[in-house]
């Protein structure tokens, strides 16, 4: 009889499978035909398939060789017997004698007790278990590595049968006998508040592989070869650029990668797969989630780090074999997406279309990081640091993103998303009820006004002027619009949307900031070196001073938008007077240009500064004889001021601007600026929290500028409160050095009925 190795029957194997996904019968016919090939190409007496279900339950979807009766009606926990062994260690298990291992479970519904061996492997998908392939012998059989590396490649070609729904339709998936979908809530932090209810798109697309199996073993093999030297070759590209060629701790990184792609063992691994019938993208996704199931349950640090560098190269080489651009454009983005990314920059969000955009969940992330600023911006729920996200959250999810408390509800239960739907009913009034404020004063219940303003970076933010009431724009950030272009806007289409700007805000006043770019804030078509601290470094006002040209188109398109109308121009990070004397030269020049090419003259130009490096705190007297205005940027003040990153999750919270030292600090910013009757506002992210905002006032804020969702609850609490009980409160507050005086303020918040 001729012999036949086990890789030449691996691939016959496959081969077979593929005839019978491409055939037309219905799913679980199909499925019936798998279980069987398995079982006479193993010769095994069983072959048996568990898809793990809503409530971490592993059901028999098909067998040969066990009970017919067993079928949709035998149901493992999570770790519950062999195969809930299997599915919770996500290796495989092969016994020679299942029956004596102590976690052997009798189920008598399958008169499975007749088979004596077994050997079982996860069904993997995107490194997470799906189900489990098990084959069963009634004599004591050992199964040797081959068979178990076999087992493992059919169960990756099952495993994209159960993902497409080939094989299982949707209602399948659905709930049978009170079982739910498999639904999972995750804590996060808030970066923006609001709930939406939405389909999951990865931010970085899974790359499809759409060819799993193939014939020609020595062909695949030269596409992986091919592949690898290409990527090899992309790796060495990068060490040779000039920045990195020279040393330093990039390059150390990269070499560490180089290494990693160069592992003979990953390699190898990739090799056995493609001999064993995968096409070569086949088998590098397989060792990936081989990889990532291993190393998942590691906590080790040093481990998980590794996970995610063998993860990115296997990305990388799949982008070498697969045609990218051909899969994705395949991926049509849904109708309602709810985004889901490790962390990502503000300017990615915007190549999202806004009225598909409904929600945001980042594994990373902090209130005051710009993607979060950009997220209130465009008013869409976010929640931050959500552990495992990505690897929980399937591509097509339904998830709920709920920002208020900062929870994400992956594929919610009926009841959930009917709840939801109820909430969302609920907020929609309450917004009604904001909305119905829109033309009463911001005032205190005695008689003190504060200005409310929009934070804005977007034309389509200035419908919020007239939907919410606001006072102005207190802030307009120009490099948002930087950012959503795919070149640098030159002076004609600056000053057309400045114009743009200037008139649908119905003349109320609008502080145009000149560009922050740098830091988190990169412009796509601008090559900046990398930084190891980038938000102290070479960014807004500092690369205006040291590249002129490109703030003097900035403010020549200013002024020729303001067409002889009003205008008012801060600049960003000045930490020094001869900063702001710099940068207010280089605006007269442009104003003696404009004259000299006779436009318009301003009408009442304003010129002032952001107040956000503490070292111009040091500098008032000099300052206050300059600027018109101040407005205290107290995102990144106070990430200068504690010395704590805004965008580490580790220590952004770590401090809170309601301490002592926060408050006195801008204490003594108000109450030189009310020396001099200098305007003063904050426009910091705590403005448009009604608690910070309180406190604010209670110090002697009188004008805020905050995100358009924030106005009406900030107005709402200025309407309850009593400045004269908050004032009298916070002397009492004089000598207390507690880490923190948010609870205090809430208590008094409570006692006094403001409402927060
Ligand atoms: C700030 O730093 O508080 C601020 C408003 O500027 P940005 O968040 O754009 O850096
Ligand atoms: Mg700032």
């Amino acid at each position: 009889m001729e012999r036949i190795s086990p890789v030449t029957g691996s691939r016959r194997l496959l081969s077979r499978l593929r005839d019978v996904m491409a055939g037309a019968e219905a799913s679980q016919e199909r499925l019936n035909q798998i279980v069987t090939i398995i079982a006479s190409d193993f010769v095994a007496e069983v072959c048996s398939i568990y898809v793990l279900r809503a409530g971490e339950v592993l059901e028999l979807f098909a067998a040969t060789g066990l009970a017919v009766q067993s079928i949709h009606t035998t149901r493992l926990s999570i770790g519950e017997g062999l195969i809930g062994r299997i599915a919770v260690q996500a290796r495989p298990l092969a016994l020679a004698d299942a029956q004596s291992h102590p976690d052997f479970a009798y189920r008598p519904e399958t008169g499975e007790e007749i088979y004596q061996s077994l050997a079982g492997v996860p069904i993997l998908r995107g490194g997470r278990v799906t189900g489990v392939l098990a084959v069963q012998n009634r004599t004591a059989r050992s199964y040797t590595e081959e068979e178990i590396e076999t087992l493992e490649t059919t169960a990756m070609v099952i495993a994209e049968l159960i993902a497409n729904s080939e094989l299982l339709s949707q209602e399948e998936l659905h709930a049978v006998e009170g079982l739910d979908l498999l639904s999972i809530s995750i804590d996060g932090i808030r970066l923006n508040g609001g709930m939406a209810i939405g389909e999951a798109v990865h931010h970085e697309k899974r790359i499809q592989i759409s060819k799993l199996v193939s014939d020609d073993p020595i062909a695949e093999q030269q596409r992986l070869d091919q592949a690898v030297i290409e990527m090899h070759g992309a790796i060495d590209q990068m060490l040779e650029a000039p920045d990195v060629a020279e040393g330093g701790e990039h390059k150390d990184i990269l070499e560490t990668y180089k290494m990693f792609a160069e592992d003979a063992g990953w390699l190898a691994r990739i090799s056995e797969a493609i001999k064993n019938g995968l096409t070569a993208e086949g088998a590098v996704d397989k060792v990936r989630n081989d990889t990532h199931a291993r190393f998942r349950k590691q906590t080790d640090r040093y481990f998980r780090e590794r996970l995610h560098d063998f993860d990115d190269l296997a990305h990388r080489l799949l982008q070498h074999l697969v045609d990218v651009n051909k899969a994705s454009e395949n991926s049509k983005l849904p109708k309602n997406i709810i985004l889901i990314a490790r962390n990502m920059g503000p300017a990615e969000l915007l190549d999202y279309d806004r009225a598909s955009l409904k929600g945001l969940v980042l594994e990373e992330g902090s209130a005051t990081t710009h993607v979060a600023i950009m997220a209130r911006a465009l008013d869409i729920p976010a929640v931050g640091r959500t552990e495992e996200a990505i690897e929980k959250i399937e591509p097509g999810d339904t998830i709920i993103v709920d920002g208020d408390n900062a929870k994400v509800h992956i594929r919610p239960a009926d009841n959930i998303k009917e709840a939801f739907v109820d909430i969302l009913a609920t907020r929609a009034e309450r917004i009604a009820s904001y909305a119905s404020l829109r033309n009463v004063p911001s005032q205190t219940k005695d008689g003190t006004s504060v200005e409310l303003h929009l934070n804005a970076g977007l034309l389509a933010d200035m419908q919020s002027i007239n939907d919410t009431g606001a006072d102005g724009i207190g802030l307009f950030r120009t490099e948002i619009p930087f950012m959503n272009s795919h070149n640098f806007p030159d002076v004609r289409r600056q000053s057309r949307l400045y114009e743009r700007i200037i008139e649908q805000s119905g003349g109320k006043p609008v502080i145009f900031r000149t560009l922050d770019v740098g830091g988190d804030k990169s412009l796509p078509y601008w090559e900046n070196d990398k930084e190891e601290n980038p938000a102290m470094g070479w960014r807004a006002i500092r690369v205006s001073i040291d590249r002129p040209a490109l703030i003097r188109n900035q403010l020549r398109a200013l002024i020729r938008a303001a067409q002889g109308r009003e205008l008012s121009i801060m600049f960003p990070m000045i930490t020094e007077i001869s900063e702001f004397d710099k940068a207010r030269k280089i605006l007269d020049l442009e104003l003696e240009r404009a004259n000299a090419n006779n436009y318009k003259p301003v009408k009442n130009l304003r010129v002032g500064t952001m107040l956000e490096v503490p070292a111009l705190a040091y500098q008032m007297p000099a300052l206050l004889k300059r600027a018109d205005f101040i407005s205290v940027g107290s995102n990144d003040l106070f990430q200068f001021l504690f010395a704590s990153d805004r965008g580490s999750p580790k220590v952004s919270d770590r401090f809170d601007p309601l301490s002592p030292a926060g408050l006195n600090f801008l204490k003594s910013i108000i109450e030189q600026c009310d020396a001099t009757k200098t305007p003063v506002s904050l426009c910091g992210e705590i403005a448009g929290r009604p608690l910070d905002a309180m406190a604010l006032i209670g110090i002697g804020f009188r004008t805020l500028s905050m995100a358009p969702s924030s106005i009406g609850p900030v107005k709402t609490m200025i309407r309850s409160l009593s400045i004269h009980d908050l004032r009298l409160y916070l002397d009492s507050l004089k000598d207390v050095t507690e880490h923190s005086l948010r609870e205090k303020l809430r208590e008094f918040a409570i006692d006094h009925s403001v409402i927060i």
